[in-house]
C-alpha cells in the first residue's frame, strides 16, 4: 500500500492512501487513520519552550464514493476537515452526504449575498429591553434580517458565519452599524432620552482595521451620543488575539460605547479575562434562562452569573425569557434587565414604534 505524506499549507496536511486492487475498506482506513492520529496527539513535542501535546484534526474522503478525481477528493476531504474542527472532533471525520449539502447551501448563501442588494434585501428588527426594576422600556437589541428574493426570509444563524468567514460581514456589519445608529437617533429624537441600541459585532469585524474610528464618523454623522450605543460581542472574540481585542475594547469604552458580553457562559468562558476586559454588562444566555424555575442547574448558574457580575461592577441582562416564571424568578435573583418572547419577539421600526413610543 502506498501512503504518502504533502504539506498542503500552514499546519495542513495530506495523506495519500493508494494501492492494492479495487477500492480499500473503508472502516479500515479510518481505523488506520485513528490510530495514527491518536499515536501523533499522545506523543509530547520537545522544543527549546518545553514540551507540547498537538491538538489536530483529520477527515478523510475516499474513491469512489467521495468523488472521482483527486481534485473532487480534495475539496470533499476539505470540507469534512472544516466539519471536524467546527465539532473540535478527535477522531477521523469522514466526507459525508450532509456535508456534501451543506456545503452545497454555503456556496448558494455566500454567492447571493455577494449580489445582494443591502437596501432592498436586508433589514432591521428590534428587540426590546426591559428594566426589570421599573418594567419599563430600557433599550433595544437591533437584530439582522434576510429577505432572499427566491428563497424567502434566510435566518441570521444561517448566512451571518458565512459572511463572517467569506469576509463579507466586515461590509454588511457597517451598514448594520449605520442603520442601528441612525434609527436610534430617530428614536431619541422622538423622546425616548434614555434608550441604548444593542449592534451584534462579529470577532472579525471587531478586530478589522479602523472599526472603531467608522463607528466613531457613524455616531458623528448621526449625531447620536456614544452613551446610546452598545455593542455586544461573543466570548469567541477572546480567542482571536487577546492583545489586539483589548486595545480594541479599551477605544471603544473611551469613546463612551458599552459593551456587553452576549451568550455569557456559552463559549470560552476563561474568567480571567473578565476583569482584564472593560465590559459593562453579561448577558446571559438563552439556554441558562430556559426553565431556570424548574431546572436547578440553570438556577445555580444565573445566580452565579448574578453575583459575579455585581462583584465585577457590571450590569447583566438575561436573553429568551419566554415565561412569567422564569421572569419571577430572574427578579428575585436580582438580574437588572430581561429581553425574551415574554416581552415582546423582534419588531420591524414600524411595529416598534407602535408598540413602544
Ligand atoms: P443573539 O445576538 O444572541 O440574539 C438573540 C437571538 O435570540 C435572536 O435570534 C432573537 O430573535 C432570539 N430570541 C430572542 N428572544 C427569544 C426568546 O424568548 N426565545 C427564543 N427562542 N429566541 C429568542 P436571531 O435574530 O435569529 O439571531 C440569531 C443570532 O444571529 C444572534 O444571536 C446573533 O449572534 C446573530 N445576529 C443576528 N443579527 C446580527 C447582526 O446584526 N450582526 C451580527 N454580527 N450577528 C447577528
Ligand atoms: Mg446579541
Ligand atoms: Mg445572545
Amino acid at each position: 500500500r502506498i501512503c504518502r505524506i504533502y504539506r498542503f499549507m500552514g499546519a495542513k496536511f495530506e495523506v495519500l492512501i493508494a494501492g492494492g486492487k479495487g477500492t480499500l475498506d473503508y472502516a479500515q482506513v479510518q481505523d488506520f487513520l485513528n490510530q495514527k492520529m491518536l499515536e501523533a496527539s499522545q506523543k509530547p513535542l520537545s522544543t527549546s519552550f518545553g514540551q507540547f501535546y498537538l491538538g489536530l484534526q483529520m477527515s478523510c474522503a475516499i474513491f469512489p464514493e467521495h468523488g472521482y478525481s483527486a481534485a473532487m477528493l480534495l475539496k470533499n476531504s476539505a470540507a469534512a476537515l472544516n466539519e471536524a474542527q467546527k465539532n473540535n472532533m478527535e477522531t477521523v471525520y469522514a466526507f459525508n452526504h450532509e456535508i456534501a449539502y451543506k456545503e452545497q447551501n454555503w456556496f448558494k448563501i455566500e454567492n447571493d449575498l455577494r449580489q445582494a442588494n443591502y437596501d432592498e434585501e436586508l433589514f432591521l428588527v428590534y428587540q426590546p429591553k426591559i428594566d426589570l426594576a421599573t418594567d419599563s422600556l430600557s433599550g433595544m437589541e437591533a437584530l439582522i434580517r434576510w429577505q432572499h428574493p427566491e428563497r424567502g426570509f434566510i435566518s441570521p444563524a444561517e448566512f451571518i458565519p458565512v459572511a463572517e468567514e467569506s469576509g463579507m460581514l466586515i461590509a454588511i456589519g457597517e451598514w448594520i452599524l449605520q442603520k442601528a445608529i441612525m434609527q436610534a437617533k430617530a428614536w431619541v429624537s422622538m423622546g425616548k432620552k434614555d434608550i441604548q441600541v444593542a449592534v451584534n459585532v462579529s470577532p472579525s469585524q471587531l478586530l478589522s482595521v479602523g472599526f472603531v474610528e467608522k463607528v466613531l464618523v457613524l455616531l458623528n454623522d448621526s449625531e447620536l451620543q456614544p452613551k446610546h450605543l452598545e455593542i455586544e460581542v461573543t466570548e469567541e472574540v477572546m480567542v482571536e488575539d487577546v492583545d489586539k481585542c483589548i486595545g480594541v475594547l479599551e477605544k471603544i469604552k473611551e469613546s463612551g460605547i458599552s459593551i456587553a458580553i452576549d451568550d455569557f457562559g456559552t463559549g470560552y468562558s476563561s474568567l480571567s479575562y473578565l476583569n482584564k476586559l472593560p465590559f459593562s454588562k453579561l448577558k446571559i444566555d438563552r439556554a441558562f434562562v430556559t426553565d431556570i424555575h424548574c431546572n436547578e442547574n440553570n438556577y445555580e448558574i444565573v445566580r452565579t452569573i448574578i453575583a459575579l457580575s455585581k462583584s465585577l461592577g457590571m450590569a447583566v441582562i438575561a436573553e429568551g425569557i419566554e415565561t412569567q416564571d422564569e421572569l419571577v424568578v430572574l427578579k428575585n435573583l436580582g438580574c437588572s434587565q430581561g429581553q425574551g418572547y415574554l416581552f415582546s419577539k423582534p419588531l420591524t421600526s414600524r411595529d416598534f414604534e407602535r408598540h413602544y413610543l
